[in-house]
C-alpha cells in the first residue's frame, strides 16, 4: 500500500486494486486464464471424489476446523476488506465473523443429508441426496467475503468441490479465505479462488461440462447472461440479483423508529447492497413529518475513514462505480436534504465518496424510482392507502427484500402477503441470517441461499427402489 494511481488500474492480465477511500494502489492481481479454469476444474474433479467419499463426520470436522481458522484470522480478513472495497472496519469484522458462522452453520449438514424411505409395494424404496460433483460461485464486488461463503459452505457441505470467482475489483478476502482453508486441512483442489475477469473465468465456469452447478449474485443483466448460458448444457442455476426494495411506512407506525432506522436500511455499505430499501414510501398523512425526522438521522450518519471504528458509512468501490451513481443525481435533481462526506477526488479530494443523499421525485416512474442505483440515494414517495402502498411497493420488476413499518399486526402481515418479495422485515430492517432462507422474487433471482434447506439445493435427488421379493 502506499503508492497512488494515476491511470486506469486494468492491464490485459491483471488488475491494479485501488483503495477506495485514498486511491492508493493495494496490490496488483494477475488473471486466470480459461487454460487455468481449465487445469483447476480437472483438479476439483479429483478432489471431489475424495471429499464425497469420506465419512460425514470426517467432512463435519473439517469444515468446523476451516471455521476456526476463518474465526482466527478475523482482524486480518477484516483489514483486507477495508483495504481492499472501502467497508467501515466494525462492518468488515463482523462480515469475517459471519463467514465463521455460516461455515459453522453448514459443518452440522454433511451429518444431516437426509434422504427419505417412501412406502411402496414389494419392497424398499429410498432417496439419497447426492452430490453435484464442481460447483462454479461468481460473486459480486459489493460484500465479497459473505456473499461467497453463502455458495462455497454449503456446497462443500454437500460433498461438492467449489471453484470460485471473485469480483476482478475485490479477490483479496476470498483469495486469503482459500488460503485458510488449506490450512485447516482440506484437500487440496477441494476450494480453489480463480480471480480474473466475469467474461473469462465466469463464462468458462458456465460453459465447462465438469461444472455441474452456478451460483451467481450480481446484476440482473449478467445473470440473464449466465442463465442463457446454462441453459445450453441444462446446468443447474442459483440467480440473486439486483433488489429496488421498498420501506413501506404507515402513519399509525412508530415514526421516530422508523425514521432514525431508515438510513441504516439503504446507506449501509454506501448502500451497495442488493438489499438496500431505496424506495421509502411514506402514508401521506405523515409525510412532512417523516421527512422532518428523517433530516437529522440522515445528517447524523458518519461517513469517513474507513479505519476509525466509528465510521458508519465508507466510499463507494470504484472511480466508475461513483460515476455511475453520480449521473443519478445531476444539478437540478430534486434533493430533500444531504448528509456529508469527504471530498472525493474530483473535488480535490481522494476517494470515491459520496454523501448520502434523499430525493422527492416529482414522478412514480422517474428512473431513480425504478432503477438499482447502487449507492447511497433514496427516494420518498407518498401513498394513500394499504392498496396503494402494496401496489406501488410492487410496481419494480424487483422483489428481493423490504420493511413494513405499523402498529396493526393484521395489516403487517396483510402487507407482508401482499408485496412480491422474497425477504421482509416488519418493525425493523432483517434481512439476512444464515440461518433463514434468502433470495428474491421476479427479477431479483432464482432459488434461496442459506437457512435449513441450502445444502441440499447442492445436490440431486437420487431414488433407489429394493425388492424384496
Ligand atoms: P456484474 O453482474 O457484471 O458482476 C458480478 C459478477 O459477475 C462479477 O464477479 C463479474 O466479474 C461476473 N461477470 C461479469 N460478466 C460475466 C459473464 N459474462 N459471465 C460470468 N460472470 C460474469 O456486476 P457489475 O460489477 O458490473 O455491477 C453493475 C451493477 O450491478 C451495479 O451497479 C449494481 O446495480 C448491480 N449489482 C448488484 C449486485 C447484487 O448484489 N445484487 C452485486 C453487484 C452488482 P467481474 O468483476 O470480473 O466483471
Amino acid at each position: 500500500m502506499g503508492e497512488v494511481s494515476t491511470r486506469s488500474t486494468r492491464s490485459s492480465g491483471s488488475t491494479r486494486l485501488i483503495n477506495p477511500a485514498d486511491e492508493t494502489v493495494v496490490q496488483t492481481v494477475e488473471h486466470t486464464s480459461v487454460e487455468q479454469v481449465n487445469d483447476a476444474v480437472a483438479r476439483a474433479v479429483v478432489a471431489q471424489r475424495g471429499w464425497s467419499a469420506l465419512p460425514p463426520a470426517a467432512r463435519a470436522e473439517a469444515l468446523r476446523r476451516f471455521a476456526v481458522a476463518v474465526d482466527g484470522d478475523n482482524e486480518n480478513l477484516a483489514r483486507l476488506e477495508v483495504a481492499n472495497s472501502g467497508h467501515p472496519i466494525a462492518q468488515a469484522r463482523w462480515e469475517a465473523g459471519h463467514v465463521r458462522d455460516v461455515l459453522t452453520y453448514y459443518s452440522a449438514a454433511p451429518e444431516r443429508m437426509l434422504g427419505r424411505q417412501i412406502p411402496v409395494a414389494g419392497g424398499l424404496d429410498v432417496t439419497f441426496l447426492e452430490p453435484l460433483g464442481v460447483v462454479g460461485v461468481i460473486v459480486p464486488w459489493n460484500f465479497p467475503m459473505t456473499i461467497a461463503s453463502w455458495g462455497f459452505a454449503p456446497a462443500l457441505a454437500a460433498g461438492n468441490a467449489v471453484v470460485l470467482k471473485p469480483a476482478e475489483w475485490t479477490p483479496l478476502t476470498a483469495m486469503r479465505i482459500a488460503e485458510l482453508a488449506l490450512e485447516a486441512g482440506l484437500p487440496s483442489g477441494l476450494f480453489q479462488v480463480l480471480p480474473g475477469r466475469g467474461d473469462v473465468v465466469g463464462e468458462r465456469f458456465v460453459t465447462h461440462p465438469e461444472v455441474k452447478k452456478i451460483v451467481f449474485t450480481g446484476s440482473t443483466a449478467t445473470g440473464k447472461r449466465v442463465m442463457a448460458g446454462c441453459a445450453d448444457q441444462v446446468k443447474a442455476v442459483t440467480l440473486e440479483l439486483g433488489g429496488k426494495s421498498a420501506n413501506v411506512v404507515f402513519a399509525d407506525s412508530d415514526l421516530e423508529k422508523a425514521a432514525a432506522s431508515a438510513p441504516s436500511s439503504v446507506f449501509e455499505n454506501a448502500g451497495q447492497d442488493c438489499c438496500a430499501r431505496s424506495r421509502i414510501l411514506v402514508e401521506r398523512s405523515v409525510f412532512d413529518k417523516f421527512l422532518h425526522l428523517l433530516e437529522p438521522a440522515v445528517k447524523a450518519v458518519k461517513v469517513g475513514s474507513p479505519l476509525d471504528d466509528a465510521t458508519e458509512m465508507g466510499p463507494l468501490v470504484s472511480a466508475a462505480h461513483l460515476e455511475k451513481v453520480r449521473s443519478y443525481v445531476p444539478d437540478d435533481a430534486q434533493v430533500a436534504f444531504r448528509g456529508s462526506a469527504p471530498a472525493s477526488s474530483s473535488e480535490g479530494g481522494a476517494g470515491f465518496w459520496f454523501a448520502p443523499t434523499v430525493l422527492l421525485p416529482a414522478s412514480r416512474t422517474d428512473r431513480v424510482v425504478t432503477d438499482e442505483i447502487f449507492g447511497p440515494v433514496v427516494s420518498v414517495l407518498p401513498f394513500d392507502d394499504e392498496a396503494d402502498a402494496i401496489s406501488l411497493a410492487n410496481d419494480s420488476i424487483y422483489g428481493l427484500s423490504g420493511s413494513i413499518w405499523t402498529r396493526d399486526v393484521g395489516r403487517a402481515i396483510r402487507v407482508a402477503r401482499g408485496i412480491e418479495s422474497g425477504n421482509l422485515s416488519v418493525n425493523s430492517h432483517s434481512s439476512v441470517r444464515y440461518s433463514t432462507p434468502f433470495g428474491g422474487f421476479k427479477q431479483s433471482g432464482l432459488g434461496r441461499e442459506l437457512g435449513p434447506d441450502a445444502a441440499a439445493a447442492f445436490t440431486e435427488t437420487k431414488n433407489v427402489f429394493i425388492s424384496t421379493d
